[in-house]
């Protein structure tokens, strides 16, 4: 019975994994937060036939690779950002809805906690309008 031969390693990168590096590029393009529509749109250009529901599915596994972390905007759809930052807060721009990163933390006056009490974080959320949008 003759040996059989290793099928070779095909060349084009499986569908799954084209669809999963998109979604990656688009937030190494964006760098900023990005909402499942954001990712949606900007996937949509390199990856032909790409669903919504297939961003979302991705977001999943992402989130559960913890390559990606959930960013909640008050009264807006979750945002998602590349995990592993330092502490720092976010600026979401009322006119065109973008959400943007700002660099560390500036909060100089800790509030007062009542007696007994110890704080283990905060949250700061800026909005406005940005700089295009001005
Ligand atoms: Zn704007
Ligand atoms: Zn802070």
């Amino acid at each position: 019975m003759p040996q059989k031969t290793p099928k070779p390693q095909p060349a084009v990168q499986p569908r799954n994994t084209k669809q999963k590096e998109a979604i990656r590029a688009a937030f190494v393009d964006a760098d900023r937060p990005l909402s499942p529509e954001e990712i949606f749109a900007s996937a949509k250009s390199n990856v032909e036939g790409i669903s919504l529901a297939t961003v979302y599915r991705n977001i999943n596994t992402l989130l559960n690779d913890r390559w990606l972390v959930p960013v909640e905007v008050p009264g807006q759809a979750t945002r998602y950002e590349v995990a592993g930052k330092g502490h720092h807060h976010h600026f979401h721009c009322n006119t065109c809805g973008k959400l943007f990163e700002l660099d560390g933390c500036d909060l100089q006056t800790k509030p007062r906690l009542p007696r007994g009490f110890v704080s283990t974080g905060h949250e700061l959320f800026v909005y406005g309008r940005c700089a295009e949008c001005r």
